[in-house]
């Protein structure tokens, strides 16, 4: 082992990249560009919302998600049952930008002796809520200790019809961007939750200020995964050309969807839908409410490109938003401000790693 900058490297190489060069997509991207096919059922691995498996009729559809605490959690103000049950919604969102319905998950969990069986149990209450909601069946997982923190991995299981699917790549020049319900919510509840938690640390006897914000709340500690738009998509006798769900900010997201599809897209702001709570936090907070929107994440609606043939059938849709559209590659992505006037789209998303030492 050596160490440089006071770190210890765990291979004996001259050579360290630190983490944080890459960011979480730089280093899925390392770790699996050399990933070798052996199997025939393997439609697609790594790159898309769920891996695509060949089951003969249908597609089967694989998705995993983990949440640690202190990175995704702070148990200081999530409920357990909320954990538990926004565990599972945060994988059966994956399986339905796919186009596709969850079917089983798998639970693994890893915990200190900090938490009683009373507290497992609890997390299990929100799991096995979301399955009877959802109607997923939970069929295995794994136990383990942890030396500190917990850790929740799920693996979701899904199917689709093989012509049914839809990928994050299949946009094409001038589809539309739609995007279900509204964004920026999930992140103003965590900043409410974020400051009452410092305000209950200086002073524990004040009482939280949460009024008017039980929505954006909600969005934070109990989000729902979109299946109900995947049904109502084929009601309308839409299907999408690409889909993604929304999990890092719809820029992150609309920017996936055109470097899968080889385009450019174009988002309008004041087409961004903000719901009157989310304003108002973003408005408190001195934020802007489309930079939350835009950037904020875990709002876990469904983003998908539609033929403008299709336009007529979403226009006056009270669930779905037109916000842009696609163009050429070469034109680049962009955001078009209120005043006009376009400018870069650029993706803040999270880096998990950033900062740690
Ligand atoms: P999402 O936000 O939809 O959950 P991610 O950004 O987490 O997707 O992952 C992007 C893609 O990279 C997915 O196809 C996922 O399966 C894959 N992936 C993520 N981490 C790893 C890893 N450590 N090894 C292999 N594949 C990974
Ligand atoms: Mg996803």
């Amino acid at each position: 082992m050596s160490s440089k900058n006071g770190k210890r490297d765990f291979l004996d190489m001259d050579k360290r990249t630190e983490l944080d060069q890459l960011g979480e997509f730089g280093l899925i991207d390392r770790l699996t560009k050399d990933t070798k096919k052996y199997q025939d059922s393997t439609v697609l691995g790594v790159g898309d919302d769920a891996a695509v498996i060949d089951a003969g009729d249908k597609y089967q559809l694989v998705s995993t998600d983990m949440l640690v605490e202190g990175i995704h959690f702070n148990l200081m103000y999530v409920p357990l049952m909320h954990l538990g049950y926004k565990a599972a919604i945060v994988n059966f969102s994956d399986i339905y930008a796919m186009n596709g319905d969850v079917t089983q998950i798998t639970v693994s969990i890893a915990l200190s002796n900090r938490f009683s069986i009373e507290a497992v149990e609890e997390i299990y209450k929100g799991i096995h809520k979301a399955c009877e909601l959802y109607q997923v069946d939970l069929v295995g997982g794994d136990t383990t200790s942890s030396t500190s923190g917990l850790i929740i991995s799920i693996t979701a299981l899904g199917e689709v019809a093989k012509d049914e699917i839809v990928y994050r790549s299949g946009a094409k020049e001038n589809d539309l961007l739609v995007v279900s319900g509204n964004l920026g919510g999930a992140y103003m509840g965590l900043q409410i939750l974020e400051r009452e938690k410092e305000v209950y640390k200086d002073n524990p006897e004040m009482q939280p200020e949460l009024e008017g914000c039980d929505y954006i709340l909600e969005r934070q500690l109990k989000p729902e995964a979109r299946k109900d738009i995947v049904h109502f998509l084929k009601e309308l006798g839409i299907k999408p050309t690409s889909m993604i769900d929304v999990s890092d900010g719809l820029a992150s997201e609309a920017l996936h969807l055109a470097k899968h599809s080889e385009l450019g897209v174009v988002v309008y702001d004041e087409k961004l839908p903000v719901d009157q709570e989310t304003y108002n936090a973003a408005r408190d907070f001195n934020l802007d409410a489309s930079t939350a929107a835009l950037n904020g994440g875990e709002d876990y609606e469904l983003l998908f490109s539609i033929s403008q043939t299709d336009y007529d059938k979403v226009k006056d849709n009270e669930h779905l938003t037109v916000v842009g559209h696609f163009v050429d590659k070469n034109a680049g992505s962009s955001i078009v401000d209120r005043g006009g006037t376009q400018i870069p789209l650029t993706a803040q998303g999270w880096n998990h790693f950033e900062g740690e030492e």
